[in-house]
């Protein structure tokens, strides 16, 4: 007998997590072999969802468990407790609103059973159901950071997968403060196999990603996983230098063969003042952005808190 430990960050899931529950046990059921371990991680809900989470935890206390933060700290601070708290020989991590279909379950199970694979991961094939400036920039981002950074990213790869035992605690072994999953599952390597499927909408309740903030989640996951913003700092530094050496040189030959010319340019020359201007405060920003990150990490700050755990 294996266990399969199930991970649902939740973060205001009240109605949701009733029809989660139930659905995945459904097909629970039909796998043998297999028992399995819930940790529901109620990131801060602002509604009832830690009531419901304490309802199915007495309903089955020896399946079901949670760990209920002091504030909401983001997913990725909810997945992380989950992957800590688990115990599960595999572990698999799920959204609450079942955009992540269980019906994938026995199969991801039956793939790491044949020991070719150590992560079954799952990717969407289409975006139907969401806005189209949000599947745009979703592209933009992956194309930006494949390019851009030594880890890849599979387009569309969602983070439910499962794993083993193995790839978590490697997972786990990653210290850093800001947690960038999709980057630290690819980082880690391991063998991963993806499973495609169409996009499902969430069966209740709103998500609560904004364009906005997948934009900023973005951007940190750029800076977590690529140097390359750096680099680019040098480059455009060096360019401006040459571009300014050749002007130097231009001017002062000119000086020497034509003695009483005199060069006009007010316009320009204001141009060129802003253009270095803001060149120098963009990569200033792109510097303070990693000394942000630095200063986050060397603070050694929890990645969250718990209040209530069981
Ligand atoms: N979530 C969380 N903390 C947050 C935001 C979201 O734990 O601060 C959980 C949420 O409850 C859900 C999962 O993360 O189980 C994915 O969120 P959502 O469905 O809103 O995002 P999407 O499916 O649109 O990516
Ligand atoms: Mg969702």
């Amino acid at each position: 007998m294996k266990t399969l430990s199930i991970i649902v960050p939740c973060y205001n899931e009240e109605e949701t997590v009733p029809l989660f529950y139930p659905a995945v046990e459904k097909i629970m059921n039909t796998i043998e072999g297999l028992e399995p371990e819930y940790w529901f991680v109620n990131d801060g809900s602002a509604d009832k969802t830690l009531l419901k989470l304490r309802e199915l935890h007495e309903q089955d206390p020896d399946h079901v468990h949670y760990i209920s933060f002091s504030r909401n700290f983001g997913k990725e601070s909810a997945l992380y407790a989950g992957l800590q708290a688990a115990t599960g020989d595999y572990v698999v991590v799920m959204d609450a609103d079942l955009q992540d279909p269980p019906e994938f379950l026995p199969q991801m199970f039956q793939l790491l059973e044949t020991g070719e694979y150590d992560c079954i991961g799952t990717r969407r094939v289409d975006r139907t159901g969401e806005a189209k400036f949000k599947s745009f920039l979703s592209d933009m981002f992956y194309k930006v950071v494949n390019k851009i950074s030594s880890t890849q990213i599979v387009p569309g790869a969602r983070d439910y997968r499962m794993m083993t035992r193995q790839m978590i605690d490697a997972v786990l072994s990653l210290k850093e403060y800001n947690r960038f999953s999709k980057g630290i599952f690819s980082w880690v390597g391991f063998r991963t196999k993806y499973l495609d499927y169409h996009n499902v909408e969430r069966v209740a309740g709103e998500t609560d990603w904004t364009t906005w903030k997948l934009f900023k989640y973005a951007m940190d996951g750029i800076a977590d996983f690529s140097e390359a913003p750096l680099n680019m700092a040098v480059w455009l530094g060096t360019t401006s230098s040459i571009v300014a050496l050749i002007g130097l040189i231009v001017v002062i030959i000119r000086k020497i063969v034509h003695p009483t010319s005199s060069i006009l340019g007010w316009a320009s020359l204001v141009c060129i003042i802003l253009l270095l201007g803001g060149i120098q405060l963009l990569c200033l920003g792109v510097v303070g952005k990693y000394i942000g990150r630095i200063y986050a990490q060397v603070k050694e700050r929890p990645i969250y808190i718990v209040q209530e755990k069981k």
